[in-house]
């Protein structure tokens, strides 16, 4: 199915609004050589797309699934449309905040919601609900000294911000830190941890890798330092109330957070933020073809071509890949690309990471008078209660979160299994909810073959080895993506990663 330019604006627009898909492609073809081919509708590629043409470049942009965004992923047929995939902005979210703006897209504080009423999440240690105001003196609680103070999901943290071995986190990459490119694990037990305390303190509902001895200290440096920035703009913004933090237009007119410290920004792109590569999608002049899948990539010094699973051919002067290194694996690049390069391609890790989507017929947390955010060490990991009603606390659904070996696990039980773990799990902690709850949706980031994992991970040795090579170009074929940025992660990092790679494509292409 081909569709015209302004018929896939108007008809995207009205699945979009639908389902969160998109028709299945679009194609305005002109005449004349391309430029620019660029692989993936993520946030990074359509940025470098809409940059390469900004400067006069012919492109067309090849995605593999029948919609965009790739791994912002709205939920649009789920009440309260909650994001399967990047969730929220913060205040150092310079692009993303100032992309939002180009394209006509508000963005929503969620602060308030976060911070109104704010009941916190309930600990659930070996199927027992532990009160927090009980945890310090909890038999379950295996930490040290001021240490067992700290609830299970602070504990690292606090370890990282005592004993991180440098302090210019923004240089986290930088080779004079090499020596500590080891295991989470093996920092955590050289600084006293036991095997007890990191299994509960790192490894449960697990922010990178899949246990603490898949992870570089290094990774934990970079996301440090990027909460670092995003806590530094919240200052710089409290002190100021400077423009320049959080500038005006749509984020600066939402509602001021109550209770959060002031200026704090926790967004997400209204409607949903999926609507955010939607709206840039239509900004393309260049084709964009849907359900595209890349299979092969022959590049030379002059030119480069990419071959679909559907047997279609497109050459250009250069290629911009922003798959993920987890799907770009299963590519046939041409000659291959120089060792160090390929084995960061065929080695970078992921986070495993699967969702639940569960709608409640009633409030069950207000029979059992628990918040209805959970943090547990069993199958339903993280709930997290999704607030986008009418007002401030009205829960539109729970987001159950799997990830790392619990991510792993429930995607090898099926998905039927899966659902089924989950509500029987809630019925045996919760069993206020037996019967109320029914799986909405269900998406497994893992298994999805675009993503085949979620965001990346720096293995302990790997950004001393490969970190340097995984963006530099091959031949005539560069890249971008959320795994190749240094400053900024998730989302931020997607955009930093599309202006570099916009420059290289310049240089070359000019
Ligand atoms: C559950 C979850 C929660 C998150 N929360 C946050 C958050 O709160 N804040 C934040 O900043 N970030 C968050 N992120 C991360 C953020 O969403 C990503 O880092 C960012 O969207 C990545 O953009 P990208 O363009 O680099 O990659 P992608 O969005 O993955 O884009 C790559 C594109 O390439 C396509 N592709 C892959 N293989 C092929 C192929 N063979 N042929 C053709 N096309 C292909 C994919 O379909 C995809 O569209 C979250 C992600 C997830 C999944």
């Amino acid at each position: 199915m081909k569709l015209n330019r302004r018929q896939f604006v108007v008809s995207s627009a009205v699945t979009a609004a639908i389902s969160g898909l998109q028709p299945i492609a679009h194609s305005a073809s002109g005449s004349g050589e391309l430029d620019v081919i660029v692989i993936g509708a993520g946030l990074s590629g359509l940025e470098a797309a809409l940059t390469l043409e900004e400067n006069g470049l012919k492109t067309l942009t090849l995605e593999g699934r029948n919609r965009v965004g790739g791994r912002v992923f709205t939920m649009f047929d789920v009440p309260g449309h909650p994001e399967a995939g990047g969730n929220t902005i913060a205040n150092a979210y310079g692009r993303c905040i100032a992309a939002a703006a180009r394209h006509k897209i508000d963005i929503v504080n969620l602060a308030p919601r976060l911070f109104a009423n704010r009941a916190g999440q309930e600990l659930f240690l070996g199927g027992e609900h532990i009160p927090i105001k009980d945890w310090t003196t909890h038999a379950r609680n295996p930490f040290d000294g001021e240490m067992k103070k700290l609830a299970p999901w602070s504990w690292a943290d606090a370890m990282f911000k005592q004993h991180m071995p440098f302090r210019d986190l923004e240089n986290w990459h930088d080779e004079k830190y090499a020596q500590h490119d080891i295991s989470v694990h093996e920092f955590l037990r050289s600084h006293g941890a036991d095997d007890t305390m990191i299994r509960l303190g790192f490894d449960t509902n697990i922010a990178y890798g899949t246990t603490a001895h898949d992870v570089s200290l290094l990774q934990q440096a970079f996301s440090d330092n990027w909460q670092n920035v995003n806590r530094g703009a919240v200052a710089a913004f409290s002190r100021t109330g400077a423009a320049n933090v959080v500038p005006s237009g749509p984020a600066a007119a939402a509602a001021p957070p109550a209770g959060a410290p002031p200026g704090l920004l926790i967004g997400a792109f209204k409607g949903g933020n999926q609507n955010l590569p939607i709206a840039m999608a239509k900004a393309l002049k260049g084709d964009l073809l849907l359900n595209k899948r890349v299979i092969a990539i022959n590049v030379d010094d002059r030119s480069a071509e990419v071959i679909c699973d559907d047997g279609t051919r497109y050459r250009a002067k250069a290629v911009v890949c922003s798959m993920p290194f987890s799907t770009l694996r299963h590519v046939a690049i041409s000659p291959l690309p120089e060792p160090v390069k390929n084995k960061a391609i065929q080695t970078l890790g992921h986070i495993p990471i699967t969702q639940f989507h569960l709608i409640a017929k009633k409030p069950f947390w207000e029979m059992d008078g628990l918040s209805p955010s959970m943090w547990t060490d069993g199958p339903l990991g993280l709930v997290l209660a999704q607030k986008f009603g009418k007002t401030d606390d009205e829960v539109t659904s729970l987001t159950v979160w799997c990830r790392g070996l619990n991510g792993l696990y429930v995607d090898r039980l099926g998905i039927e299994a899966g659902k089924q773990l989950v509500v029987s799990e809630f019925a045996r902690l919760r069993p206020a909810s037996k019967g109320l709850l029914s799986v909405a949706a269900v998406h497994s980031w893992t298994a999805d073959p675009f993503a085949a994992g979620d965001w990346a991970i720096f293995q302990p040795g790997q950004v001393r080895e490969l970190r340097a090579a995984i963006a530099t170009p091959h031949e005539r074929l560069f890249f971008c993506g959320e795994h190749t940025a240094i400053g900024s992660r998730g989302m931020e990092g997607a955009l930093e990663s599309a202006e570099r790679v916009a420059l290289e494509v310049l240089a070359v292409t000019a």
